[in-house]
């Protein structure tokens, strides 16, 4: 409604200041070197809807990589690929409470299929379902994908993160090669973690994020160009998982707090949505405990409390 762009557009730049004093008690991811070098005290929102509407504040120029957003346009592209059986005959449905990067129930609990497409094991599955020729033909279909969902043929890799990534993901390879064995992973194991680190690090900002986003809360189609691009039912299936485990083990908090389907990666972008009405990008590259951009969930709260967005 007016009302409400009038207030995001009044209050927007407020909450914005007031969420980044939550910065400095989180810290940048470091594990993946390249990652370290993002700034901790950035924050910024990019909000969209079908009629072209759009507000912004904070650091919204600042370029990051997707990491495990991109995760949910993968699951998108292996469903459209594959079809919602031969994907679910390799990955599960079910949250797992463990970490994002967690082998443990690989072993543990039969038949050692990961148990969703959002934690690492799940992701690195879903890679081997994308089709195409050779690794890097996959890897051209998927980000010929986000462009397309972006609305931008620009968007392009990080080479710097991907190859940091790929040079220090030992959890990831001993988790491709343990999937192998299971039985899970088609063709060779390096090929389809090289897909992996590359749809990863596709760098993005938080305007191609809402544009991502607003695809999903629209069911599909680009409300601006009137294209369906996304079957319905795959958004759906997408949705439910970001709202299930798209925040990580803090998925449950976030859904009581905020109440939006969301995913998050570990440079700070979190991509989520208002269905029906917005599309949202956001960076803050500090993360808290649980691996999620602190102040970026902190504004989240606000924006979620203040306009009454919870869907529940
Ligand atoms: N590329 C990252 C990894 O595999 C993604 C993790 C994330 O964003 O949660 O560790």
């Amino acid at each position: 409604t007016t009302k409400e762009w009038n207030q995001l557009r009044k209050m927007l730049p407020q909450w914005v200041e007031e969420s980044r004093r939550h910065c400095f008690d989180g810290k940048v991811a470091s594990y993946i070197p390249e990652l370290s070098k993002a700034p901790i005290e950035a924050l910024g929102i990019h909000i969209l809807d079908g009629r072209g509407n759009a507000v912004s504040a904070g650091d919204c120029g600042l370029s990051f990589t997707m990491q495990s957003i991109s995760k949910v346009f993968t699951l998108i592209l292996a469903l459209i690929d594959n079809g919602e059986e031969a994907v679910f005959s390799k990955v599960g449905m079910e949250p797992t409470g463990d970490n994002f990067n967690s082998m443990l129930k690989l072993e543990l609990v039969q038949p050692g299929i990961p148990f969703n497409p959002l934690i690492n094991a799940g992701a690195i599955a879903i890679s081997s379902l994308i089709a195409g020729e050779s690794s890097l033909d996959k890897s051209a279909r998927v980000l010929r994908f986000f462009q397309l969902l972006a609305g931008n043929d620009s968007l392009d890799y990080d080479y710097d993160v991907y190859r940091s990534e790929s040079e220090t993901a030992n959890l990831n390879r001993s988790m491709g090669y343990l999937l192998k064995d299971n039985g899970v992973l088609e063709g060779d194991v390096e090929d389809v973690l090289d897909v992996y680190f590359r749809h990863c690090s596709i760098s993005v900002t938080c305007s191609d994020l809402a544009k991502m986003a607003l695809v999903l809360a629209s069911n599909g189609k680009d409300p601006l160009s009137g294209k369906q691009l996304i079957p319905r039912r795959y958004v759906q299936i997408a949705k439910t998982f970001m709202t299930t485990c798209g925040m990580y083990n803090a998925s449950g908090e976030f859904a009581i707090q905020v109440g939006l389907p969301a995913k998050s990666g570990v440079s700070g972008g979190i991509l989520t949505m208002l269905p029906g009405r917005y599309g949202i990008g956001l960076v803050g590259p500090s993360l808290n405990r649980k691996g999620n951009s602190i102040a970026g969930v902190e504004l989240l709260q606000k924006l979620s409390q203040q306009l009454d967005w919870s869907l529940f």
